[in-house]
């Protein structure tokens, strides 16, 4: 049997498992940096199909990193299970988390047989924006000797390389002076109206910045009553540029945007995160070529997309992964329009049929594109070479 038809024998024995804890983490969904249950879960799974298992790495008690082969190559397949707040599993994670075990069991299974090492990184934490899992984990060294890393993320509609662009969270604290809003409002300093005045110096800022900026934010504290002046309010923003270095030419302007709220209204302003940024996605070529020929092969195709495929679309701390090895990120489509990520409709499409199937996909097209990098031996040595 050759390592392909090998791979594909011991997914499908472990199918039905990973449906269901596909399902089972999508039952139970856990914010960034809490998701013990997930976490264990995968972790279990891992154990039992022989892999070596270390939990709780790089001080992030939901990080994990597992191991198998002996092969001098040494891919990573990562792994996300954190929900959003309040919708659940509506960026679909259960499904990243389910393929990234069925990947590597497959590819273990013909690991030494290729020359493969097989590592799942467990990594927590995607959708807080700002020092999430993947870059306190390469911080800290998870990382460290893995030469290519992939993982798939589901989307409504298959796409090989999405325009992936860079992203800082940010906190914003204003303390102003509690008073009578009616009795003594000229003692008062007015901490909600410091946000309304950065608000609409972020609106008017808007037409200066290039079409593929963005700026998006919620107020987490607006004031705790309407007879009280507002003492102290806080915000949570997003900025994002096409690359880190755009990135950084907008921080300054959009920050000037919230002093200029301070100003005005005499509150004082504080300022928190925002200091380890999620990078653009660099798509390695050679590696989505690998695996867009394995996708086809599974019956899943990437249909021209138009507008989308250079239409800026969300980001992901992959991208730091990207500027570090080489790396790929394929969007794999669960049939869900008109539903779209972060929507409760996108959430329950994530346990469909149509789901499974790209959880079945994605697992084995990315356990084909790590046979077809160990068996290259020009791509071998050029992964190999980059340490
Ligand atoms: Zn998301
Ligand atoms: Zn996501």
């Amino acid at each position: 049997m050759d390592a392909k038809s090998g791979a594909r024998e011991r997914f499908e024995s472990a199918r039905d498992g990973l449906i269901e804890l596909s399902h089972r983490i999508h039952a139970h969904p856990e914010l960034g940096f809490e998701e013990e249950k997930a976490s264990s879960w995968l972790c279990e799974s891992l154990a039992e199909a022989g892999f070596s298992v270390q939990r709780g790495i790089c001080e992030l008690p939901t990080a994990f990193i597992a191991r198998a082969g002996s092969g001098t190559l040494n891919i990573g397949i990562c792994a996300e299970y954190d929900c959003l707040p309040g919708i659940g599993h509506a960026c679909g994670h259960n499904i990243i988390a389910a393929s990234a075990v069925g990947a590597a069991l497959a590819a273990a299974k013909v690991a030494d047989e290729v020359g493969l090492t097989v590592t799942v990184i467990g990594t927590p934490a995607e959708e807080v924006g700002n020092a999430s899992g993947k870059i306190l984990e390469l911080e800290r060294g998870a990382f460290d000797g893995i030469h290519a890393a992939m993982m798939v993320h589901p989307a409504p509609f298959d796409m090989l390389r999405a325009k992936i662009i860079a992203a800082s969270m940010f906190e914003i604290h204003y303390t102003g002076k509690a008073s009578h809003a009616s009795a003594f409002p000229e003692l008062g300093v007015n901490a909600a109206d410091a946000l309304t005045v950065a608000q609409t110096a972020l609106g008017l800022l808007r037409q200066h910045i290039r079409p593929t900026d963005r700026i998006h934010g919620i107020v987490t504290n607006g004031g705790s009553a309407p007879n009280v002046v507002p003492a102290s309010t806080s915000a949570k923003f997003i900025i994002r540029s096409e690359t880190l270095d755009q990135l950084a030419e907008l921080r300054p302007r959009v920050h000037r945007c919230f002093e200029s709220g301070a100003l005005a209204t005499g509150s004082k302003l504080q300022l928190a995160g925002g200091d380890k940024p999620y990078a653009e996605m660099r798509h390695h070529d050679a590696m989505a070529d690998f695996y867009r020929r394995n996708s086809e092969t599974l019956g899943r195709p990437f249909p021209n997309l138009g507008e989308w495929e250079t239409r800026p679309t969300g980001s992901t701390d992959m991208g730091n992964v990207s500027l570090v090895m080489p790396s790929i990120h394929p969007m794999i489509g669960i049939n869900s329009l008109p539903a779209v990520n972060h929507q409760p409709e996108f959430a329950a499409h994530c346990v469909t049929a149509d789901a499974d199937k790209a959880l079945a996909d994605g697992a084995l097209a990315m356990a084909w594109t790590c046979i077809d990098l160990a068996k290259d031996s020009e791509m071998r040595k050029r992964l190999i070479a980059r340490q």
